[in-house]
C-alpha cells in the first residue's frame, strides 16, 4: 500500500506532534480515509519529508506523530520558472499541476494584452493555485513546493536576473531558434508561454529588448497548457534532470 503525503503549511520537528488545521484534518479523515495507527509522510515545503503516524482522530481534529525525518530533496539543479498567461481555471489548474510534477520552481502568472479571462480576485486564484501546486507535490513526491507568484502584467515582468529567457511564439521559426543551437549551460532559466490568443506585438517587441530567445514548438498550435508542458520538458531534459533516457 502506498503511504500517503500529506503538505502541512507549518513548521515541523521530531519533538512535537502535529496538529492539523481543520482543512487538512478533513482531507485525512474524509478523502483519504485513514484511520488511527496509519502510516503518514508529512512535508512542509522546505526541504525533506517526516515519516509519522496518526496518533489520533477525533471529530475535526487529526494529531500526528513524527517518528523519523529523511533530508530526501528531489529538486532539479535548474532553476525554472514558468511565465503562464491567465488562462481558462481547468486548463490553469493543470498547467501549473504538470510544471509542477516536472520540477518547476516558480510560476509567474502572467496577464497579457489578448488575456480573455476576467481577471477579478486574482488574490484569491493565486492562493487556489497554490493549493493545486501544494497537491501536485503531495502527489509526485517532491518536497519543495513551486512558488505561485502574484499576477503581473507580460510588459511588468521583471526576469532578466535569469541567465536565460525563453518565449514560445509559433511564428518564432521566422526569428527564434531550437534549443540545440544554444550554446550557453544555464542554472536558471524563464520560459513564457502565452494566452489563446497569443502574444502581442507590444509584448513580442518588449520580449525582444529584455532578450529573450524565441523557441517555436513545431509546426501545430499547442494549447497553452500543452505548450507549457512541452516546453518544460524540453527544458528539464536538456539542462535540468530529465536526462536520463
Ligand atoms: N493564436 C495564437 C496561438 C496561441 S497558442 C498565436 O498564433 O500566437 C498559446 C500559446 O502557446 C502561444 O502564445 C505560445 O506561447 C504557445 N504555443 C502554442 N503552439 C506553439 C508552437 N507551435 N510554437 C511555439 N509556441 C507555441
Amino acid at each position: 500500500m502506498r503511504i500517503s503525503r500529506i503538505y502541512v503549511d507549518q513548521s515541523l520537528d521530531l519533538a512535537h506532534p502535529v496538529q492539523l488545521d481543520s482543512d487538512r484534518a478533513h482531507y485525512v479523515s474524509h478523502v483519504l480515509r485513514l484511520k488511527t495507527g496509519a502510516p503518514l509522510i508529512v512535508f512542509n515545503g522546505l526541504g525533506g519529508e517526516y515519516a509519522g503516524h496518526i496518533e489520533k482522530i477525533s471529530r475535526a481534529k487529526v494529531t500526528i506523530q513524527l517518528e523519523n525525518f529523511t533530508h530526501l530533496n528531489k529538486n532539479s539543479k535548474l532553476n525554472i520558472e514558468i511565465g503562464l498567461a491567465l488562462i481558462k481555471r481547468d486548463a490553469m489548474d493543470y498547467a501549473i499541476q504538470k510544471a509542477t510534477e516536472l520540477g518547476v520552481t516558480s510560476i509567474q502568472p502572467l496577464n497579457c494584452d489578448n488575456t480573455s479571462i476576467p481577471t477579478r480576485n486574482l488574490e484569491k486564484k493565486m492562493r487556489h493555485w497554490q493549493q493545486v501546486a501544494n497537491s501536485a507535490c503531495e502527489q509526485c513526491g517532491s518536497n519543495s513546493i513551486p512558488t505561485i507568484k502574484p499576477a503581473v502584467r507580460f510588459t511588468d515582468w521583471h526576469c532578466s536576473n535569469f541567465d536565460l529567457r525563453l518565449i514560445a511564439i509559433p511564428e518564432a521559426h521566422a526569428l527564434g531558434v531550437d534549443l540545440s543551437q544554444l550554446k550557453l549551460i544555464p542554472s536558471q532559466v524563464v520560459v513564457a508561454i502565452g494566452p489563446e490568443g497569443g502574444f502581442s506585438t507590444t509584448e513580442i517587441e518588449r520580449a525582444q529588448e529584455m532578450q529573450f530567445t524565441a523557441i517555436n514548438l513545431g509546426p501545430r498550435i499547442l494549447r497553452t497548457e500543452t505548450a507549457t508542458i512541452a516546453l518544460t520538458t524540453l527544458v528539464q531534459a536538456k539542462w535540468g534532470d530529465l536526462s536520463n533516457f
